[in-house]
């Protein structure tokens, strides 16, 4: 009986170092590539599951794959719907022996993974979304240090290897012969168009220019031109910026949905500190995708614990979120300007600086009085790179529920526009904006 697979494409929207994808080519005689999207509910509330920035920039990236399969005679299909059930109807119509997808350690992936299981097809899920793989840990992951500098130290005593990354497969199995019959549903089209003006003016990561664009392609140009502009050797000491086009790395927005692996990403840094020189700036992009990888980590550890409202904080808290408060948050409403430019900036472009979404998450825990976990909804929501392990991990560090040793960061505005805004160049910029969201 011939092999034939779903390859379920999820966060890894890339054919260069896609081990899963790869094995997926390897072992099947037929091979149909699938992206499911969620339920079309999701995109309809007040607050969508996927904004319209995300949504543009995964229709970018999925239409690239798709012409670069159809490069392999291949295709991409997409499906709204269950993820479970939606791959059983299709396993059912192609007679499929093996579903293969990238692992998502996060519960309601995980919840997906399980729904696929009972199918009672066999099933493959690889984990590949880290820049170091957990074998090359020097700890089981469900053992990791909690504090991420004794997580750190124990990887950089230990001059943990990063694997190097696989090669794009060299040609990719026919698409099983049976004719799939629901193929009306395969070319959602995403009824929205951001408006040209908003986003990219103003933006630090204006994704309606090719450059920016979603794709591994763009992806892999970004990374090339960062490089060439030795752009490495300065990210310290511009990185707590609040605005530009090349004060950090931007590499979060394909590394969200995987148009590039982090793996990747430090391979190519290390090429670079050896050809032009390693310094402090240079080591500190590893640091921050050691960051990534950090709150990744935790997931294996605290899995659902994460996601409750006192997240690890073993002292129960009782206090009454104020829902008043959280719609001033993402109208840009609170009379702070600093806080209301950095969320005018968030909902007209999907992005914001690292800096900016520390001080408005902090705002809203500590200034408002809110629920951590609806600003971690709203930038789930709007923010172009959402990733669920680092949201959720720096919403919970900052809110003092996750494993911060110091309890919380609670940021004084002041101070921050002292620091970061003293001749409110930034606030200027979103000022004369207005957001209306009804709630
Ligand atoms: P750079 O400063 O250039 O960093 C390089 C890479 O390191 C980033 O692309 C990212 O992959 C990683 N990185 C940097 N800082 C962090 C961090 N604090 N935590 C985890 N990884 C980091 N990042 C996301 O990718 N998706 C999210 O949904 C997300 N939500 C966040 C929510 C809050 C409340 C905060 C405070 C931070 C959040 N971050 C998130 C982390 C960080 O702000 C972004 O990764 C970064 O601003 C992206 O821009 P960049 O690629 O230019 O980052």
């Amino acid at each position: 009986m011939a092999n034939t697979t779903i390859y379920c494409f999820r966060n890894d929207l890339r054919l260069s170092d896609n081990p899963a994808f790869l094995k997926a080519c390897s072992d099947s005689d037929f091979l149909l590539p699938l992206f499911c999207h969620p339920k079309e509910e999701l995109f309809k509330s007040n607050i969508p599951r996927i904004g319209i920035h995300r949504q543009f920039f995964l229709r970018q990236a999925l239409d690239e794959l798709k012409t670069v399969l159809n490069t392999y005679n291949s295709d991409l299909i997409e499906v709204y719907g269950d993820f479970a059930e939606e791959i059983k109807k299709i396993a059912e119509t192609i007679h499929a022996t093996k579903i293969i997808f990238e692992k998502i350690e996060a519960p309601e992936e995980l919840d997906q993974e399980n729904s696929v299981r009972n199918i009672g097809i066999n099933v493959e899920s690889i984990w590949q979304s880290s820049m170091i793989a957990p074998s090359e840990l020097p700890f089981k992951t469900t053992d990791m240090p909690d504090i991420f500098t004794d997580f750190r130290k124990q990887i950089e005593i230990k001059k943990i290897k990063i694997m190097p990354p696989t090669p794009k497969p060299s040609s990719v199995p026919p698409l099983p012969i049976y004719k799939l019959h629901f193929d009306k549903r395969f070319n959602p089209d995403y009824k929205f168009t951001p408006k040209k003006n908003d986003q990219n003016l103003n933006s630090s990561f204006p994704y309606l220019e090719s450059q920016y664009s979603g794709g591994e392609m763009s992806a892999l140009t970004h990374l090339e031109n960062y490089l060439s502009l030795k752009l490495p050797h300065t990210y310290k000491e511009t990185r707590n910026q609040l605005s530009g086009l090349h004060f950090s790395t931007k590499f979060s927005p394909w590394l969200s949905i995987g148009c590039i692996s982090a793996k990747y990403i430090a391979f190519k840094i290390n090429e670079f500190e050896k050809k032009f020189g390693a310094n402090e700036s240079t080591y500190w992009i590893w640091f921050e995708l050691l960051w990534r990888d950090y709150f990744r980590f935790l997931h294996f550890k605290y899995g659902k614990n994460l996601y409750t409202k006192n997240g690890l904080n073993k002292n129960l808290e009782s206090f009454k979120h104020k829902e008043e408060n959280f719609n001033i948050w993402i109208n840009g409403k609170t009379g702070n300007q600093l806080i209301d430019a950095g969320m005018k900036e968030l909902f007209f472009t999907g992005y914001l600086s690292n800096r900016m979404r520390q001080i408005v998450a902090s705002y809203l825990i500590y200034d408002l009085g809110c629920d951590w976990r609806k600003g971690a909804q709203w930038f789930e929501s709007q923010l172009i790179d959402y990733d669920v392990y680092s949201n959720h991990g720096n919403w919970l560090y900052i809110a003092g529920k996750g494993t911060d040793p110091r309890g919380g960061r609670r940021f004084n505005t002041t101070k921050q526009n002292l620091e970061h805004d003293p001749t409110d160049t930034y606030k200027n910029l979103w000022k004369e904006k207005s957001i209306n969201i009804l709630n």
